[in-house]
C-alpha cells in the first residue's frame, strides 16, 4: 500500500524535513475532532504503571526501538528522514510516539508511517504537555486531541486507499493508537491510573539511547546502548531532528545487534511477548531525574523555556 500511495522520491523526503521552526506565537489551536470516536478497553492492571521494558517469557532476543516526535506549542520540529529511509529498507520494525500536533503538521509523513506494516504509532500528547503537574482535565485533552488527530489521517488514509483499490491492504492498519509515551518521561500512579481508564499503557525505556549525545563521541554512544540493551529493551530516541546523532547511531546498532541474535519488534508486539517491567515513577536513568524539568518550560511543559 505504501508503495502504491507514494512514490519513492515522496517517501524519501527532502532536506526540508530536517528543518525546525520557531512560530511567532504558540500555537494552542485544537484538532478538527477534540473527541476520539473510538474508545480503547481498560489497561490491564499489570500494565498501569510506568512501563520501563518487558520480561519475554523464553528469554527470546528481541528488542523495541522507540522514536519520539516531540512538538510544543512554540515550535514546528523535524522529520529524521534518514532514518526512516533507513529502517525502511533494512525492514527494521519500529514504534514512533507522535505527538498530536506533530501529526497535523506532518500530515503526509503520519500517513506513511501508518501505512508502513513495519511502524506502529504511539501517542506522545498533544503539545508535549508534562503530564505529571496537569490536572485530569488537560491529561485528558494532551491525549484526547491526539487520538482524535489520529483518526482523522486513518480517515484520510482509507479515503485514498479506498479510491486506488487497496481497501484489503488498508485493513490492516490500526484505527487507533494503543500505547502511550510520557513527556520528559514525567508520570506516576495518578498519571497511570488516568491513562489506564483510556486504554493507553505508559511506555518508558530500558535504554536512553542518545543520553548525553553532545559528550559522546558516535562510538561511545554506539558502545553505551549495547552494554545496556537486554532481550526485551525498549531503546528511547528521537525522530523529530532535535537529536543530531541518532541517524549514525541507528545505523550502527541495527547491523551489530542483528550480528548478536536480536529481532526488532513494535511495542505492542514486545508487551505480547511477555511480563511488563514496571515502576510507579517515571525518569530517564535514576528515580528522579527528570524532576528538574518540570521547570524547564512554560505552560506545563507545552510553551517555550522559562526564563
Ligand atoms: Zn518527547
Amino acid at each position: 500500500m505504501l508503495h502504491a500511495l507514494w512514490d519513492d522520491a515522496q517517501l524519501a523526503g527532502s532536506e526540508g524535513d530536517l528543518r525546525r521552526v520557531a512560530l511567532d506565537q504558540p500555537d494552542l489551536t485544537p484538532p478538527l475532532r477534540t473527541q476520539p470516536l473510538r474508545v480503547l478497553p481498560p489497561v490491564p492492571s499489570v500494565q498501569q504503571h510506568v512501563i520501563r521494558r518487558v520480561e519475554p517469557v523464553d528469554g527470546r532476543k528481541v528488542v523495541a526501538l522507540t522514536f519520539d516526535l516531540c512538538e510544543r506549542a512554540v515550535h514546528r520540529t523535524g522529520y529524521q528522514k534518514d532514518v526512516v529511509n533507513f529502517l525502511r529498507a533494512s525492514g527494521v520494525k519500529a514504534t514512533f510516539f507522535a505527538g498530536g500536533k506533530w501529526m497535523r503538521s506532518h500530515p503526509e509523513k503520519t500517513m506513511q508511517l501508518m501505512a508502513d506494516s513495519l511502524f506502529e504509532l504511539g501517542n506522545h500528547a498533544w503539545t508535549h504537555g508534562n503530564l505529571a503537574i496537569m490536572d485530569e482535565a488537560e491529561v485528558r485533552q494532551q491525549m484526547d486531541w491526539t487520538q482524535a488527530q489520529y483518526e482523522l489521517l486513518y480517515e484520510a488514509l482509507q479515503t485514498r486507499a479506498d479510491a486506488q483499490g487497496l481497501s484489503d491492504e488498508f485493513c490492516h492498519v490500526p484505527a487507533s493508537i494503543r500505547v502511550m509515551r510520557l513527556p520528559y518521561g514525567r508520570g506516576d500512579v495518578r498519571t497511570g491510573a488516568i491513562l489506564a481508564a483510556m486504554g493507553l499503557p505508559m511506555i518508558q525505556w530500558s535504554v536512553t539511547g542518545e543520553y548525553d549525545e553532545r559528550e559522546r563521541t558516535i562510538e561511545q554512544l554506539v558502545a553505551w546502548n549495547l552494554e545496556q540493551i537486554r532481550p526485551g529493551a525498549i531503546v528511547l530516541m528521537h525522530a523529530n531532528t532535535v537529536p543530531q546523532k541518532t541517524n549514525d547511531l541507528v545505523r550502527r546498532l541495527v547491523p551489530e545487534l542483528r550480528r548478536r541474535g536480536y529481532e526488532f519488534v513494535t511495542v505492542s508486539e514486545l508487551l505480547a511477548l511477555g511480563t511488563a517491567v514496571t515502576v510507579t515513577d517515571g525518569y530517564f536513568e535514576h528515580p528522579g531525574d527528570n524532576l528538574d524539568l518540570d521547570g524547564l518550560f512554560e505552560g506545563k511543559g507545552t510553551l517555550g523555556r522559562a526564563k
